[in-house]
């Protein structure tokens, strides 16, 4: 009897023991990108950080465990204190965390709209106390960020930094190198993504770009970033003209100049219901007597 009760419990240890082994440990890595520009990387998220002299200007803090970590990076490898701490947008996926990353006297900065939204969903993460709505300049000695909002895009208040003189541009979510966007784009402003990387491409030539996910890059990379997004979009609201139904729409666009893309044949179906979707609830393709559709 008491046999079978340990044979019981060893089993149960066992199996305890391969779901303990199974759950995936966060890595963390730090990289030098240019000059005094780094990227911190937990997992499959990154945000990116500036060293001036014996002083920080960190981004998202992405969440506690994360921004534990990259504090004591940063004070064991540069003795800087955070001087600032930049919320690229509202998302809780990349602002959670605050409390652990900020010092006593870190000025906490986003976009009007991100604060606003951290502050009306009670987000439990350091609420900014500097804000902007159009683009706000953050100078630390001989370097300088500039922080700019080209409309919705993804999430509330989502800028660009562009870290200078290094001239590294960092962007979350709204332009992703070397993978599809997230799966079916929840919290997307499609038309927003397309005027938003436009401007981006619009502005001076950056050096490198740093993403929130994904690959690094530079400018001929997110001008494909650009083509596969005009592209979707466009085969999903002319096949939606057409008076398609999603399921076509998913069996018969293929995009297949886009096949080297991380994440291609899992996710394009999810692109292109993410595009569907975002053209009814905020297009109101639905309402539209000119087309001939169920939707
Ligand atoms: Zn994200």
């Amino acid at each position: 009897m008491f046999a079978r009760l340990h044979l019981v419990l060893f089993s149960l240890l066992m199996l305890l023991g391969q779901y303990t082994f199974a759950v995936e440990q966060t890595s963390y890595k730090v990289e030098n990108i240019k000059d005094n520009i780094y990227r911190f990387s937990a997992g499959h998220y990154h945000s990116a950080f500036m060293i001036v002299d014996k002083v920080a200007l960190v981004t998202d803090p992405l969440n506690s465990d994360a921004a534990k970590y990259l504090k004591s990076y940063i004070k064991k490898t540069f003795n800087a204190d955070i001087k600032y701490m930049v919320y690229s947008h509202s998302h809780v996926d990349h602002a959670m965390g605050g409390n652990e990353l900020i010092d006593k006297n870190t000025t906490v900065v986003s976009h009007k709209f991100a604060a606003d939204d951290l502050r009306l969903n009670k987000v439990p993460t350091a609420l900014p106390d500097l804000t902007f709505t159009d683009t706000l300049k953050i100078e630390l000695g001989d370097s300088y960020v500039l922080l700019n909002y080209y409309g919705p895009n993804n999430g509330r208040g989502n800028v660009s930094m562009r870290f200078m003189p290094a001239n590294v541009l960092y962007v979350v979510d709204w332009i992703v190198l070397g993978r599809m966007p997230y799966k079916n784009l929840i919290g997307y402003d499609i038309n927003g993504m397309l005027s938003s990387t436009k401007a981006i491409l619009n502005e001076p030539p950056f050096a490198v770009f740093i993403g929130g996910h994904a690959d690094t890059g530079n400018r001929d990379d997110v001008v494909s970033y650009l083509h596969y997004i005009e592209d979707l979009h466009a085969a999903v609201r002319d096949g939606m003209l057409a008076g398609k139904k999603l399921s076509t729409l998913q069996k018969e666009i293929t995009l297949e100049k886009y096949s080297h893309l991380k994440m291609y044949q899992q996710w394009l179906p999810l692109n292109i219901e993410g595009v569907y979707n975002n053209l009814v609830e905020m297009g109101y393709f639905n309402f539209r007597s000119d087309i001939d559709a169920q939707f």
